[in-house]
């Protein structure tokens, strides 16, 4: 198995000067890290302080969303060049606030996801079902679709370098967490989707992290989990001691 996630996505949050005096404390305070990895997604603007500030430290980058294409007339947009330019080795795909907000669909995730690969960017994939979806039972439907239609078409040799993130809708920046027993229950179906799609050996390698409403107060629960490995964390990855707290959670 591969080593546990701790991902921090800051939104649409922080200038240039609070992102870069986050950035150095963290790498400051890590040290080198070598059972797990650690992720910041910045927004756009803060993107190349960010890198020069973990430059040679244990921090990755990841760019919160991407254009498929290479270039072109799409204002507005990243191109996955451009996030390798910067320095990202990571990239965040199918956001619920993109989905939701943004009108993503599974199709342009899918998109996204074949260009990050074709670019060796790891794509950071997430899904998730409202509170209306859980509500009617949808749960499984709802993650399951999701799945399918955002890995269509990957090979199974492609899909060791994803990592998905299962995101409840309804626990995102509300202070409601899935419990563990309700995130595990959902992580181990998507397990075994992976596997009834790839093969046992491909679905091991996929690591699936939880994110919705993770604070230091629930990681060490979350982590305890079989089918968690890591966490992407929004609220809770705003301030550096909070993020901290969670990174440094003690692994089993
Ligand atoms: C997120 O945006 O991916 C997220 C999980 O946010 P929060 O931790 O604030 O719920």
């Amino acid at each position: 198995m591969e080593k546990p996630v701790f991902a921090a996505n800051w939104k649409m949050h922080k200038t240039i000067g609070e992102a870069v005096s986050f950035a150095r404390k963290l790498t400051e305070s890590i040290g080198s890290l070598s059972d797990r990895e650690v992720l910041l997604a910045p927004p756009y603007t803060a993107l190349s302080a960010v890198s020069l500030a973990c430059r040679d430290s244990a921090v990755s980058l990841a760019g919160q969303n991407m254009h498929w294409e290479e270039k072109g007339a799409f204002t507005g947009e990243i191109s996955p060049n451009m996030l390798l330019d910067v320095g990202c080795t990571w990239v965040i795909l199918g956001h619920s606030e993109r989905r939701h907000l943004f009108g993503e669909s599974d199709v342009m995730v899918n998109d996204k996801v074949k260009a990050a690969l074709k670019h060796h960017l790891k794509p950071l994939v997430c899904i998730g079902e409202t509170l209306e979806e859980r509500e009617r039972e949808r749960t499984f439907a709802v993650v399951g679709k999701q799945l399918t239609g955002g890995l269509n078409n990957i090979s199974p040799g492609d899909i060791k370098a994803l990592t998905i993130a299962y995101e409840p809708v309804w626990a995102i920046g509300t202070g409601k967490t899935a419990t563990p027993d309700e995130a595990q229950e959902v992580h181990r179906f998507i397990r075994k989707q992976l596997r009834e799609l790839y093969g046992a050996e491909a679905a091991r390698s996929v690591r699936i992290l939880y994110g919705g409403s993770v604070k230091e107060s629930n990681i060490k629960e979350l982590m305890g989990m079989p089918d968690i490995q890591g966490v992407l964390v929004g609220g809770a990855s705003l301030d550096v001691d909070s993020f901290l707290n969670i990174a440094r959670c003690p692994l089993q």
